[in-house]
Parts: structure tokens; C-alpha cells; sequence
């Protein structure tokens, strides 16, 4: 068993963090099956921050038997809801605990800002398992009528195991999205964080574990997506994957799930958001809001709104005021106060990232704002705006996945319609518009899973999320997400004598 020790002497945080880190199988910490480990890297320094032991294929069919184990004997039906309820309660109050702690995790692992971490990821995460905390003794089906004499009644019983497959963007968020509602049912869970980003996740196995969750129940795998992400979609035992992440994975998470048991699938995948601003909008707001749509979380979000969409009448203020907000974004160490944005996530994001700024100049575009590197160590880059683009270029169509965004002119309604649809995915879309007729117009003709008027990545625990066309398949949040861990029996009572 490995554990990871941090001395925070921040302005934001200041103490001792240290908790037990490797494979958490039937509530015990252990190494991996081939003894390896995974460096975790800090994308503020660029230098390894700690070692983790990695999981392999043979450590999830491990823990999906400890799993079963745990689904017969202690939880799915042998649980009462309001059981489940209270387990998941006490978590909640576990993690208030310890919020400093899990946000100061969170930001040295993701880079994303003590701050921001511990206003939206945290406390989001502690909101979501409440919620969910709050459906567990409401699981119930239905009573259908018929014109025979018969009892008919649904029932919605837990699935068994799944697996859980997530990004590093919001990992703790993205765990708690996933882990709530699954529990609230009644199921029980293989987990595999990012290996970009696997603390926050493992320091939740501890309170898990405190909480008086029964060994089993929930068990976490760091490991690479290749050996155990493969190995959690294709596994025969696993009757459902729910995956985090991007369209080209998620295509071979539900491939697997095809050429195996055909699991049920759901999938979140990335985005491409178009951000519309008419020219009767509220300036100041809109400009705000589309910094906000872009630049959130370093743009690392699936609903970022990269594309802004400017009516010609207000393009050039616009352009103008975007460009001072821009500029005005504090990029420096997520601890320092007054910081907006850190490092991006890895090395490898900050290659990416810095190849599609390349593509961008290269394909004729401008950047307007940015487009360089921040600073000299670890993984910053400058908030970046093009302008003069073209529909078909790579940074019109394909998700960067970082502080980079479009400024686009358009003509009218029609105009921006077809060019904000002109897109393979449908996750976000927002309006901007003091005319409320036609902002919901506009919202109710954008082919995405989320529309946001006069404001952008809004998000709630009762408020289903996820996408339209390769943004993904099924809803997180809400009542929705229940039905991603249920299956419905239909029971038939004969009340009558026939055969
Ligand atoms: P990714 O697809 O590279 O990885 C996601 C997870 O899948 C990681 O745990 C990874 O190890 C694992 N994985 C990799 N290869 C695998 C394989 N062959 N089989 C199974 N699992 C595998 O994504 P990322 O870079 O971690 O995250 C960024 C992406 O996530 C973006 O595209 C973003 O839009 C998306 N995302 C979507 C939502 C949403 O709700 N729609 C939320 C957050 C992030």
C-alpha cells in the first residue's frame, strides 16, 4: 500500500494532507496485480507529485468478483433504501469535513484554482451525492392497468455491477456524477479515475470507507485506459458501463460492450458549444458569460462554449470588450489568490492544445488575443481568441479542450442556425437575447442536450445533462440518471382461474 503526503504551506491552504493511495478492492488498499505504479504529475511544476500502484485487466476481474460478492450478500436487494440513503448522507457530511482538504487535492492533481475547486467541484460533488441520497427510498415502479384480471406491477431493481469509466477534467465531480445515483440504487461499482488525476477518487475511498459503505460496494482502480478502461467495457461479469470522456473513446467503450455481453451503455462525450449573441443582447452580460463559456476550468469542460457566434451590428464592440476581459484573465498558481485560471492538465493536453493554436495560424486564421505559452515552468497557456476563421477549419470543428475559442460574425437567425448545427456534436448551446421570443426560438432549434439563455455552464444536481448526436448517449443528473442503473421487471399476477 502506497500512501501520498503533501505539506500545503499556500495562501489558500496551509496543512498536512497524507492518505493511503493503490488499488481499493473490498475496502482494503493494495498493489497491483503486476506491482507497477503510475506517476502523477503536478501541472503547476511539471514534476511528479507522487506514485500510484496501477491497476491491470487482471485486478478488475478481481474486483468484480468482490463486487458481485458484495451485490448478493450485503447490498442491491438486501438493502433498504432509506439504508442506502443514510450511507450516502454520511458521506456528504464526510466530505464538508474535509473540503479544504479535497479542494487543495483536487487543484495540486488538476491544477484547476483552490478556489474554484472548492466553490464548484467540491461543493457541486457534495450536492449531487445529497441528492441522489435523497432518491434512495424513492425507487419505485408503477401499477399498469389491463382488461384481464391481473395484478401487473414494474419493478426497478439495480443492475449488479457497473463499471465506471472517467476524465480528468472534474474528477471528483465527474465521481460523484457517476457514483451517486449508481449507489442510490443499488448497485455496485468498478471505478477507474483518469490516471492524469486519480487522488481525489482514491482520498474518497477513505471516506467511503468511514462512512460505513460494506466492503465491496464501491471499488477503484487507477489504470491506464488501454489494459483497464478496456477491461471494464469488455468484461463479461459487467452488465453496464457509464463512460466520461471523449467521442473517440467512447466509441470503443460501447464497441467493446457490443463484441462482449452488449452492456448497457451510456455515454458523455465532448463538445463543440456554440455561444449565440444576438444584437439586442445585454453586452456587459454576454461578454462576461462568453468568458465565462470559454475560458472556465481553462476551457477544459465538454460544454465549453468555444464557438461565439456575434451578430454583425455588435461584432466590432463586442470583439472589443471580449478581447479587455481576455486580457484581463489571471493566469498563475491555483493557490495564489486572485488567480482565474492554472495549468492545463498534462504535458500532453498542453501539446494538444498548442498544436490546434498552430493549425489555427496555419489555416490562415488570426489570433487576436494570446496564443503563446504562460510563464516558463509547467503546463500554462495564454486565454487565446481567433478571429478571421472559415467553417471548415479544425478550430471551428474539433474540441481543443483548452483556453481557445472562436469569435464568429453572423448575419441573422437563419445564418447563425445553420452554422451553430453544423457540428457532429450537440452537448451545450447558448442564446443571448433580450427579446425572449426569439432567444427561445433560437434555444428550442439548437440540436444540444443543454440550451442556456442569457447565461452558460449552468449545472445542477436535479437538472438532467448530456448530449445530442456524438455528444453522447443518455442523461446524468436528475431523475434522469436514475434509469441508467435500473431495470425494469414487469411482474404478472393472475387473479383469476384460467390457464
Ligand atoms: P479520454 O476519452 O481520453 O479518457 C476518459 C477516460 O477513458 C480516462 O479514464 C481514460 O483512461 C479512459 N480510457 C482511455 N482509453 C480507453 C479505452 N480504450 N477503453 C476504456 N477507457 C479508456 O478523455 P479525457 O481526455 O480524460 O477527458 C476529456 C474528454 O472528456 C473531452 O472530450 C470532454 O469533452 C469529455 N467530457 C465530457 C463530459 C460530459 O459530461 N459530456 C464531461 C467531462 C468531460
Amino acid at each position: 500500500m502506497a500512501t501520498f503526503t503533501q505539506d500545503f504551506n499556500t495562501e489558500s491552504f496551509k496543512g498536512k494532507v497524507s492518505f493511503p493511495t493503490g488499488l481499493f478492492i473490498g475496502g482494503e488498499f493494495r498493489d497491483g496485480g503486476d506491482k507497477t505504479t503510475i506517476d502523477v504529475v503536478n501541472p503547476t511544476t511539471g514534476k511528479v507529485l507522487t506514485s500510484i500502484p496501477e491497476a491491470t485487466a487482471k485486478d478488475v476481474d478481481e474486483a468484480v468478483k468482490v463486487a458481485q460478492k458484495a451485490f448478493e450478500t450485503v447490498w442491491g436487494l438486501n438493502t433498504s433504501g432509506a439504508a442506502r440513503g443514510d450511507l450516502l448522507n454520511k458521506l456528504a457530511q464526510l466530505m464538508e469535513k474535509n473540503a479544504d482538504e479535497l479542494s487543495a487535492i483536487e487543484a495540486v492533481d488538476n491544477g484547476k484554482t483552490f478556489t474554484w475547486a472548492k466553490n464548484v467541484d467540491i461543493s457541486f460533488s457534495i450536492a449531487t451525492i445529497k441528492y441522489y441520497a435523497g432518491w434512495a427510498d424513492k425507487i419505485s415502479g408503477q401499477t399498469i392497468e389491463t382488461d384481464e384480471k391481473k395484478l401487473i406491477y414494474t419493478r426497478h431493481e439495480p443492475i449488479g455491477v457497473v463499471g465506471q469509466i472517467i476524465p480528468w477534467n472534474f474528477p471528483l465531480l465527474m465521481f460523484a456524477w457517476k457514483v451517486a445515483p449508481a449507489l442510490a440504487t443499488g448497485n455496485v461499482i468498478v471505478l477507474k479515475p483518469s490516471e492524469f488525476t486519480p487522488l481525489t477518487a482514491l482520498r474518497m475511498c477513505s471516506l467511503i470507507k468511514e462512512a460505513g459503505f460494506p466492503p465491496g460496494v464501491v471499488n477503484v482502480l487507477v489504470g491506464y485506459g488501454q489494459t483497464v478502461g478496456q477491461a471494464i467495457s469488455e468484461h463479461m461479469d459487467i452488465q453496464k458501463v457509464a463512460f466520461t470522456g471523449s467521442t473517440l473513446v467512447g466509441r470503443k467503450v460501447m464497441a467493446a460492450a457490443a463484441s462482449s455481453n452488449l452492456k448497457n451503455v451510456t455515454l458523455e462525450l465532448g463538445g463543440k458549444s456554440p455561444n449565440i449573441i444576438f444584437d439586442d443582447a445585454d453586452l456587459e452580460q454576454a461578454v462576461g458569460w462568453a468568458a465565462h463559456g470559454v475560458f472556465w476550468n481553462h476551457g477544459q469542460a465538454c460544454c465549453a462554449g468555444s464557438r461565439i457566434y456575434v451578430q454583425e451590428g455588435i461584432y466590432d464592440k463586442f470583439l472589443q470588450l471580449f478581447t479587455e476581459k481576455t486580457k484581463n484573465i489571471n493566469v498563475g498558481d491555483p493557490f495564489a489568490t486572485g488567480v482565474d485560471q492554472g495549468p492545463q492538465v498534462s504535458q500532453l493536453q498542453y501539446d494538444r492544445i498548442m498544436g490546434y493554436i498552430d493549425s489555427g495560424v496555419k489555416e490562415g486564421a488570426t489570433v487576436h488575443v494570446g496564443g503563446k505559452r504562460h510563464g516558463t515552468e509547467g503546463f500554462f497557456v495564454e486565454p487565446t481568441i481567433f478571429t478571421d476563421t472559415k467553417p471548415d477549419m479544425k478550430i471551428v470543428r474539433e474540441e481543443i479542450f483548452g483556453p481557445v475559442g472562436v469569435v464568429i460574425k453572423f448575419k441573422d437567425e437563419e445564418d447563425v442556425l445553420r452554422q451553430a448545427n453544423d457540428t457532429v456534436y450537440g452537448l451545450a448551446a447558448a442564446v443571448f437575447s433580450k427579446d425572449i421570443n426569439r432567444a427561445l426560438e433560437t434555444a428550442h432549434k439548437l440540436q444540444a442536450g443543454t440550451a442556456w439563455v442569457n447565461c452558460v455552464n449552468q449545472l445542477h444536481a436535479n437538472v438532467p445533462f448530456g448530449g445530442f448526436k456524438q455528444s453522447g448517449i443518455g442523461r446524468e443528473l436528475g431523475e434522469y440518471a436514475l434509469h441508467n442503473y435500473t431495470n425494469v421487471k414487469a411482474v404478472h399476477v393472475n387473479l383469476g382461474h384460467r390457464m
